[in-house]
């Protein structure tokens, strides 16, 4: 990718170009995790600005790596904003945008 598109790519987030990645994990606050929890998280996920990235792709992921369930997906995901905070978040915690 170009530094152009790559820039481009950041400033308008599209979820083709991100790979749909807030539906491959769940995003968990840190908190005060015991050392078995820390050993157990970095099996599953990432820290990133003090909050849990854990790798759990979702059960309706489509083989084209659409939203099997588009028309009656959880609210959650129907309100979660693209190039919202947590989009931008999570896509910082996978090298999606700096
Ligand atoms: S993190 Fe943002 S850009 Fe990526 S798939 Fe989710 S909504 Fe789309
Ligand atoms: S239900 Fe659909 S939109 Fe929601 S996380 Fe799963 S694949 Fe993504």
């Amino acid at each position: 990718m170009s530094s152009a598109t790559q820039e481009a790519a950041t400033m308008n987030p599209t979820c083709e170009q991100c790979g749909g990645q807030c539906c491959r994990g769940l995003v968990i606050p840190a908190g005060n995790p015991t050392p078995e929890q820390v050993e157990w998280m970095e099996c599953r996920g990432r820290v990133v600005d003090g909050q849990w990235y854990v790798d759990a792709p979702c059960l309706y992921i489509a083989e084209d790596g659409r939203c099997a369930i588009y028309a009656t997906r959880p609210r959650v995901c129907r309100e979660y904003a693209v190039g919202g905070e947590h989009c931008r978040a999570t896509r910082r915690a996978y090298g999606r945008e700096a």
